[in-house]
């Protein structure tokens, strides 16, 4: 994020607190400031030049690409579409007219972070370790409690987001695939956050031997623009599918972008790792919708009745920590917790143009649902590319020494 000083404000200075950099105070990088604010005096640092100069000259770089679940429902308004209208084909044919030569799908990474999530709760669950534990795939929530909660940092769930799942399987199995080196990949995340800016540069998202596993993020403000610059019509281009072998998901990936659907899709995987059967009914309605306040819902895991809390916005968040502290016996069972920073989830994130009304929001966290009822199969583990990804690179099954090599990280306090 970045603070625009606007000349129409002769001897005003537009600053943080002491005048210190955004990124060297306690701004969490949310980006919901950039929804609201009227001068616009708070942007995006916009990375589209950076990109479009490596596409023009790529040198010996494979140029990769990957689209978070929410792009393909909150980009229609930015380009004069109905809210809600589900763009993916046309979306994955602009990004190769773009130039990019392999176009994933971050839902791909969801449901990888989620095999490995509802794994890890269950460790916990079973070995009586740290609880509740806490989703840790947003990066706004994670500044948050390294900032100003890092008593919480324990609780934080050690899975990479899926971004960062399918950056470092990129480096790693695909490389290996393409036979080229961990650094002869170029590779873009496309995101409705300004967070995952920020995200990109922890440190603890480069490979053991220092290459940065994404290269880039670009939000979807900035790819609209950059669609309309290019003056490619999306509405009248063909479908086109993302590229294999991170090209298929689950429903379960696909609700990751909604308040609620981490949670309800670790449910659906939880519940198979827990009790070794399916879920009967995978829909778990009590942690959807976007209106205010905790959702809270109970699951019965064979007789184990197991608790589970969503909360959007961090002002619901700490409601929500503050009650736990305080040992409300309301929330005293509670295992497993999922924060988003974003009122509604990613489908209304920072990076996005902001839904007009709460109609327009409503259609964009029902498209999702919609898209995720229309999918062949609606839980990770079922995941067909996923696992065969395991096959080949992390020992043939979830939580495996190797996926925790590459696909967890650990999270530490900051001091501003
Ligand atoms: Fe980014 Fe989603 Fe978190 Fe908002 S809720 S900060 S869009 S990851």
């Amino acid at each position: 994020l970045k603070l625009v000083q606007d000349p129409a404000f002769k001897g005003k200075r537009v600053s943080t607190t002491n005048g210190k950099e955004l990124q060297h105070t306690k701004c969490i990088k949310c980006g919901q400031c950039t929804l609201v604010c009227p001068t616009k005096a708070l942007r995006e640092k916009d990375a589209v030049d950076d990109v479009r100069a490596v596409l023009q000259n790529p040198g010996n770089k494979i140029i990769t690409c990957e689209v978070a679940p929410a792009i393909r429902v909150n980009l229609a308004d930015a380009l004069g579409m109905p809210a809600g209208t589900v763009i993916t084909g046309k979306l994955v044919t602009a990004l190769k007219k773009l130039g990019f030569t392999h176009v994933f799908d971050t839902n791909w990474g969801a449901d990888m972070t989620i095999v490995e999530e509802a794994s890890e709760l269950v460790s916990r669950i079973k070995n009586n370790e740290t609880l509740p534990m806490f989703t840790s795939c947003c990066p706004a929530w994670i500044n948050y409690v390294e900032e100003s909660a890092p008593k919480l940092i324990p609780h934080l769930s050690t899975v990479k987001s899926p971004m960062g799942m399918l950056a470092a399987t990129l480096r790693n199995d695909f490389a290996k695939l393409q036979k080229v080196k961990p650094q002869d990949i170029y590779h873009v995340a496309i995101m409705p956050c300004t967070a995952k800016k920020d995200e990109i540069e922890r440190k603890q998202l480069y490979t053991k031997d220092g290459v940065k596993e994404t290269d880039k993020v670009v939000t979807t403000r900035e790819l609209a623009q950059w669609i309309k610059d290019a003056k490619i019509n999306l509405k009248s281009l063909p479908d086109t599918p993302f590229d294999s072998v991170y090209g298929e998901s689950t429903g379960a990936g696909t609700i990751f972008c909604n308040s609620g659907g981490v949670m309800e899709a670790a449910i659906r995987s939880a519940y198979k790792f827990y009790t070794g059967h399916e879920m009967k009914d995978v829909n778990v309605p009590a942690v959807r919708g976007v209106q205010d306040g905790i959702k809270y819902a109970v699951v019965d895991f064979d007789g184990l009745p197991i608790h589970f809390a969503v909360a959007q916005g961090i002002a619901n968040a700490m409601n929500l920590i503050k009650k736990i502290e305080n040992k409300d016996p309301a929330v005293k069972d509670l295992k497993f917790i999922e924060v988003m920073a974003c009122p509604g989830g990613c489908v209304c994130g920072g990076g996005s143009t902001r839904a007009k009304t709460k109609k327009a929001m409503q259609k964009r966290v029902d498209a999702v649902y919609e898209l995720d009822r229309e999918m062949p199969e609606r839980v990770s583990h079922k995941n067909h590319e996923l696992n065969e990804c395991y096959d080949r690179t992390y020992e043939g099954h979830y939580f495996s020494h190797s996926a925790h090599h590459d696909l967890h990280t650990h999270h530490k306090p900051q001091v501003y």
